[in-house]
């Protein structure tokens, strides 16, 4: 058998060296840095691709990081190129699927006064519309499509503009728009060669408050009838969140959104969502934190079952992740054994605020899973974020996978 060492297998990082393209039978997922909200990119073992969030928020306060590489460029821009960068195909780059977790601008573009017209279709270029601008999407899936009215209708120039941009895209570039379907395992898949990669699953496991139960694809309601809710009880935006678990041979991804887990003083217990997506998704290697680590998220039942030994938190702001919530997951009575956690962008201020934080296993940059062929293990890399070249800055592994 021919080494994957000397085929220049994706696993040769270097240093101060670019990284090694992708090949094919690795899986990698990428974290990228805008400092302006959550985009992953996923390279799937047969090179179809995956883009979760395209985060642009319209906003900057003190409690923000700057952005990433510089200001002279806007989120989707950055977004864009660094796809085309990583993507199998490079410049002739497409998305085979583009996922909106959930209806905030940080994860899908905020439309403000300086978004500026498509030169395509009658919308704004903001997160995903601008993304699009430049890697064609074949396939949306969000939680809303078509109607966009749950729990209420979802209004306001973001999500004036983003249905502008499908109804362009789906009249005049064949684009695909779906509601995801949680429980579904068929919903995102290998288009190129599915038959050779067998063990490798997207399993969507909520959106809505409908959670998959761990069984076949059944499904049930978390959240109770809207008929039956107070209104001041119904669920607002980041418990609507989707998410999904991604397996791949022994290798398992959780990726939650903004989802809670720890509910207000005094609101229902069913503003915990955390809890039954936890039960279904079980232990992975990799999880994101759910709503970057804030102060209503990463219940001690969520991090007991998942119990990963990497966590990636997207970062933007000053209370990523609040100190309850670091000290909940650093605690080896949560679950033994260790974990590290790998942050995109911490602000300064919270690493004099929370205690334990200058000690992560990184601070800054872009974070890249990259899964061997067949699952069998993975590496956390570091990519440098202050330029576009995106030097290897660390790497960590290989964690062998359970
Ligand atoms: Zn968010």
């Amino acid at each position: 058998m021919v080494s994957w060492l000397a085929l220049g297998w994706a696993g040769a990082q270097t240093i101060g060296e670019p990284l090694p393209a992708w090949t094919e039978g690795t899986l990698d997922i990428h974290q990228i840095n805008t400092g302006r909200g959550n985009a992953a990119f996923l390279v799937f073992p047969d090179g179809s691709t995956l883009l979760v969030d395209a985060g642009a928020l319209g906003n900057r306060t003190e409690r923000h990081v700057a952005p990433k590489p510089d200001d002279s460029h806007s989120a989707g821009e950055v977004i864009a190129r660094y796809i085309r960068r990583f993507h199998p195909k490079a410049e002739s780059a497409v998305l085979d699927y583009a996922l909106l977790t959930h209806f905030h601008g940080d994860h899908m573009g905020d439309v403000t006064a300086a978004s500026k017209p498509s030169s395509l279709g009658p919308y704004k270029l903001a997160g995903i519309t601008e993304v699009a601008e430049h890697v064609a999407i074949r396939t949306m899936l969000d939680r809303g499509w078509p109607t966009y009215d749950y729990p209420a209708p979802l209004q306001g120039a973001m999500m004036d503009n983003y249905r502008a941009f499908l109804k362009w895209q789906t009249e005049n570039r064949g684009m695909k728009v779906e509601r995801l379907k949680p429980g579904r395992n068929d919903q995102i898949r290998l288009v190129n060669s599915p038959a050779k990669y067998a063990d490798f699953e997207v399993r969507i496991v909520m959106a809505n408050g409908e959670v998959w139960t761990g069984v076949a694809s059944d499904t049930r309601h978390h959240f109770p009838p809207l008929s039956e809710m107070r209104p001041d009880d119904r669920p607002s935006e980041n418990p609507c969140s989707a998410g999904f678990r991604l397996s791949y041979g022994g290798f398992d991804y959780f990726s939650g959104g903004d989802i809670t887990g720890i509910p207000e003083p005094g609101a229902p217990a069913w503003h915990d969502v955390e809890t039954p997506v936890a039960k279904a998704v079980g232990p992975v290697e990799v999880s994101l934190l759910n709503h970057h680590g804030y102060i209503d998220s990463q219940n001690v039942f969520f991090l007991a079952a998942l119990r990963p030994r990497t966590w990636i938190l997207p970062v933007w702001d000053s209370a990523h992740p609040t100190p309850s919530v670091y000290n909940r997951l650093r605690s080896t009575r949560t679950y033994p054994g260790p974990r590290d956690l790998f942050m995109t962008n911490m602000h300064p201020a919270n690493r004099i605020v929370t205690p334990g934080l200058d000690q992560v296993a990184s601070q800054q940059g872009h974070i890249l899973v990259r899964v061997s062929p067949g699952g069998g293990d993975y590496r956390v890399i570091i990519l440098d974020d202050s330029a576009e070249i995106n030097k290897v800055k660390a790497v960590q592994g290989p964690f062998e996978t359970r």
